[in-house]
């Protein structure tokens, strides 16, 4: 049974998850295999075929004449066998003392993107994109109508480096009883902004990304991809929307076929650029409910949010500094990886 904990002299929260532990993790020996071509691989249980060895199914798109939990699918979603958080369990807060404890209530799930082991992201096509947006839409749609879940973390891990203990594609969702406090700080910035300029921070800033045309890689009618000025990870990227757009659950079809093509487009920049790499992805998610936390923005929020995808490559290790001081050391200049992603 995991806790969600409060450092209280941090301002961060934790999940203490014991049976985390217990996860199994890929063998490296699968990457030679691969590259052997042994593209099924027999014991990865996100394979087609291997629909038994998961949890039962929650959502999958599939074939018409297939089964739940059978082959015939497209991208399935489950539940995390060994979830960090769990949607069955009681919601409570303890307080004692100091001490701020809530008992592990959450979801955690984990969207197999395809039924190929061998599909990376860079490869996806045009259906493989719209099936993966469509269906975190709905569980984004299904995860917010429980009021008692306030925050959703939707994540890919690629790599071991990256934390990836299965190899085979796959994203990530977990949803929170609590707020993180970075995301609760983002969006009193976020709102502060749009309260004394009348403007959305976020479209400020590629105004001036624009302005300065040094870290911008490639765009869209609707996107643009960078390098952030104040980049944590070398060869970071963020992918944000222009205008309008402030969520997944409302991004059309039309703009998840723009995105999936600009995303497939930066990765094989970035693979051209340092060679097959570990990375994570995450996507930004507002705060799902109003509370008294949000009551002074949650009116507000897509006028003062968009939708905001970061690819962080795992190239470099962050150490000592890094934990000490809360603050990341990047060896490359966003200028210098952003000229060199332009190609
Ligand atoms: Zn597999």
């Amino acid at each position: 049974m995991s806790d969600i904990r409060y450092n209280t002299l941090d301002d961060r929260y934790v999940i203490i998850a014991a049976e985390r532990l217990h996860r199994p993790f890929f063998n490296p020996n699968t990457a030679i295999q691969q590259q052997l071509g042994l593209k099924h691989i027999s014991s990865c249980p996100f394979c087609e075929g291997h629909e038994s060895k998961t949890t039962p199914e929650i959502v999958a798109i599939r074939e018409k004449s297939s089964k739940a939990d059978e082959k015939g699918w497209k991208i399935r979603v489950i539940p995390n066998r060994y979830k960090a958080l769990n949607i069955e369990t009681d919601y409570y807060a303890q307080h004692s003392g100091l001490f701020e404890l809530h008992k592990g209530f959450g979801a955690h799930e984990i969207v197999i993107d395809t039924p190929q082991h061998d599909l990376t992201m860079d490869k996806w096509s045009e259906e493989t994109s719209l099936n993966w947006f469509n269906i975190l839409k709905y569980r984004i749609n299904d995860l917010k109508s429980d009021q008692r879940l306030q925050a959703l973390s939707i994540f890919k891990n690629s790599g071991s480096k990256a934390g990836a203990s299965q190899e085979h594609p796959h994203t990530q969702i977990i949803a929170l009883p609590i707020l993180p406090t970075q995301l609760l700080h983002q969006f009193y910035r976020f709102h502060q902004h749009y309260r004394s300029t009348g403007r959305t921070l976020i479209e400020d800033m590629i105004v001036q990304e624009y302005e300065d045309a040094t870290r911008i890689i490639s765009d869209t009618d609707s996107f643009v991809a960078f390098c952030p000025f104040a980049s944590e990870f070398p060869f970071e990227v963020m992918i944000v929307a222009k205008e309008g757009l402030s969520r997944l659950e409302n991004i059309t079809d039309k703009e998840s076929k723009e995105l999936s093509s600009l995303l497939v487009e930066i990765f094989i920049k970035l693979k051209r650029e340092v060679g097959e790499f570990d990375y994570n992805i995450s996507l930004s998610t507002p705060p799902l409910q109003k509370t008294t936390q949000t009551s002074s923005f949650y009116n507000d929020i897509d006028k003062i949010s968009r939708l905001m995808l970061r690819i962080t490559p795992r190239i470099y290790q962050h150490a000592g500094f890094e934990i000490s001081m809360g603050m990341m050391i990047n060896p490359v200049t966003p200028e210098n990886a952003a000229r060199r992603l332009r190609g």
